[in-house]
């Protein structure tokens, strides 16, 4: 058949994860955290679904934990929003961005990516045929050159796709870019979806600004979250999408025939959990201890890095070591040493090959000090 996703293969995560269980490697590839969540939240889950929880859930979400989350995004930024029309609970980021995709790109609108990418974002806009405009990030940090953004705008731009912290990079925005993205749109019909899934994982006492603290970009930007990644269930894939009346009202006609809505006792039991604000405030704390104890470890390791400012990766670069493209290199190392991760060319447009390894550090100590062993004997 004439495919529509004629360039798309299994994903890199599925792929390295697969590889990893056959070679029986440590697993820092794919993102997800190799402990369990909370007790107490499993046995809030428990309890709803033994209270006969388990049918439908309103389609926009549950109203106590849209509310939650809007108390949450009050806490954390200081910013009020509806909890009727302005958020709305999700099977997942996944499905947060590819709704709001889905939304506004229309057929022929130019929708601008920084590159690398995470890799759902192309997939979304081709499959809504919008035209991808990357725009490259700074290396070594991937940081924004906005110059070019505003080259790469024009007068069919429709969207301009954002992710902070990054991944693969865990670069975290600054106010300034937040001020110049909106000095650049402001006087335009451009909308902002922003993926955030590693809001509450920043490092070194910086802070994630989320682009609904901003007045200008938080009246066009759909905001996508996670609890899988707040609370270590990725499997449970459930999120929330955080955006102004209007564009709230477009996301859910989308949402609506989608995934129409998520698991009923997982909606009722992070209702419960995020009473307690501590249970997410923690959480830099938390990975500030597992990146500070990889970095150090990898200080024996051949590799050069910087250590992330944000998300649960490392990257390293090892270009000084050898000519391996990363992806012979990153099987090559889940073969022999038994230390599996993802090369970052899979994240790039035109898959170019940096010399790069993107590390997950979320795992257990024990697990990070296994891995990081196994890495000082690179040569
Ligand atoms: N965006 C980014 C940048 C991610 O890293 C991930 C997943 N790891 C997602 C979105 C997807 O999140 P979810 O599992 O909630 O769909
Ligand atoms: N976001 C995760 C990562 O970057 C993977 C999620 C997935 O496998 N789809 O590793």
């Amino acid at each position: 058949i004439l495919s529509k996703l004629p360039n798309v293969g299994t994903t890199i995560f599925t792929v390295m994860s697969k590889l990893a269980s056959d070679c029986g490697a440590i697993n820092l590839s794919q993102g997800f955290p190799g402990f369990e969540c909370d007790p107490e939240l499993l046995d809030l889950v428990n309890k709803y679904m033994k209270a006969g929880f388990n049918q439908y859930a309103p389609m926009s979400g549950i109203p106590v934990l849209r509310e939650r989350i809007a108390d949450k995004t009050k806490l954390v930024y200081d910013v009020d929003l509806n909890s009727e029309n302005e958020v709305t609970v999700v099977s997942g980021a996944t499905e947060a961005l590819y709704a709001a995709v889905t939304a506004v790109v229309r057929r022929g609108d130019e929708v601008i990516l920084f590159d690398p990418a995470y890799d759902s974002y192309a997939p979304a806009i081709a499959l809504n045929g919008g035209i991808p405009v990357y725009v490259p990030l700074e290396m070594p940090d991937f940081s924004v050159d906005w110059e070019k953004v505003k080259s790469a705008i024009s007068d069919t731009t429709r969207l301009i796709m954002v992710n902070t912290p990054h991944n693969p990079s865990g670069y975290v925005w600054t106010q300034e870019d937040l001020d110049t993205l909106a000095d650049l749109i402001q006087d335009t019909d451009i909308l902002v979806v922003s993926d955030e899934v590693y809001e509450h994982i920043t490092f070194d006492g910086r802070k994630h600004l989320s682009l609904v603290t901003h007045p200008t970009l938080r009246d066009r930007t759909f905001v996508c979250g996670s609890f899988g990644k707040t609370f270590h269930v990725t499997g449970w894939k459930i999120g929330y999408c955080l955006a102004p009346p209007q564009l709230t009202a477009e996301f859910r006609k989308v949402h609506q025939f989608l995934t129409f809505s998520t698991a009923t006792p997982l909606q009722y039991a992070l209702a419960d959990y995020l009473a307690e604000p501590s249970r997410y405030l923690t959480l830099p704390d938390y990975y500030q201890q597992k990146r500070d104890l990889f970095c150090e470890g990898l200080k024996e390791s051949p590799f050069k890095f910087t250590p992330a400012q944000g998300s649960f990766f490392q990257m390293v670069s090892y270009a000084h070591l050898s000519k391996e493209s990363d992806y012979d290199l990153s099987v090559r190392l889940t073969k022999e040493i038994g230390v599996a991760s993802i090369p970052i060319s899979v994240f790039f447009s035109n898959k170019k090959d940096h010399k790069i390894l993107r590390f997950c550090f979320a795992k257990k100590d024990s697990e990070l000090y296994v891995a990081l062993d196994k890495l000082k004997e690179i040569k």
